[in-house]
């Protein structure tokens, strides 16, 4: 089963995933994640982009779809979960092909719907563990006191450079300018199921549990 978790940033996308992860064995393939660690590893595309993700903007068709290119086919069963890709429609189209090519299914495509100030709340609070990515928030699920990741047991934290009110605000553009068409496309290919993502994650884990058993 692949599927794509379609919403703006801070939607919860990446939480739910690594839900998906544990519960079902499936793989996330996050854009975001490959390009943060293209930054990090100090490569030339990740130097490329580094200034264009901390503004805010999308880096190029070409890059992405290049990386889920090579991700794909590499062993996913028993499944993707499309995490922050695709976000345009050259890339939604990229996606088909690819998919197309390979003999896999898209299975469904989630759209997790979550109000602008929420995100804004959401997102400014944000953390995660340096060691195992588990997501943190100043207000609703802060890091211990005793500053120990209880995931995994880690004592570094991040906050992502673009979480900044500025730089979301040219996220949330690009969500709606280049991202939010596809919520059409994939009706109109019959894939697409929206869930309420202001719920909590465990509500929210359990309404994309029963998209996915339908
Ligand atoms: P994310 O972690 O999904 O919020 O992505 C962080 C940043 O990486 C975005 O704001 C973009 O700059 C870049 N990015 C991630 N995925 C894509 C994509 N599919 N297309 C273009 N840019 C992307």
């Amino acid at each position: 089963m692949n599927i794509i978790l379609l919403g703006p940033p801070g939607a919860g996308k990446g939480t739910q995933a690594r839900i998906l992860m544990e519960t079902r064995g499936m793989t996330q393939l996050s854009t975001g994640d490959m390009l943060r660690d293209a930054r990090t590893s100090g490569t030339e595309m990740g130097k490329k982009v580094a200034a264009v993700m901390d503004a805010g903007k999308l880096v190029t068709d070409e890059i992405v779809i290049g990386l889920i290119e090579e991700k794909l086919g590499a062993g996913g069963a028993p499944g993707y979960i499309f995490d922050g890709f695709p976000r345009t429609l050259a890339q939604a189209d990229a996606l088909g092909a690819l998919l197309e090519k390979l003999g896999l299914p898209l299975d469904a495509v989630i759209e997790m719907q979550v109000d602008d100030e929420a995100l804004i709340q959401r997102i400014t609070a944000r953390s995660t563990c340096g060691s195992c990515g588990e997501v943190y928030n100043d207000i609703t699920k802060p890091i211990p006191a005793d500053g120990i990741c209880p995931n995994c047991g880690g004592t570094e934290f991040k906050r992502r450079a673009d979480d900044n009110e500025d730089s979301l605000k040219t996220r949330l553009l690009a969500y709606y300018k280049q991202t939010s068409p596809l919520i059409g496309y994939y009706y109109a290919k019959g894939k697409l199921s929206a869930v309420d993502g202001l719920q909590d994650m465990h509500a929210v884990a359990v309404a994309i549990e029963k998209v996915l058993d339908a």
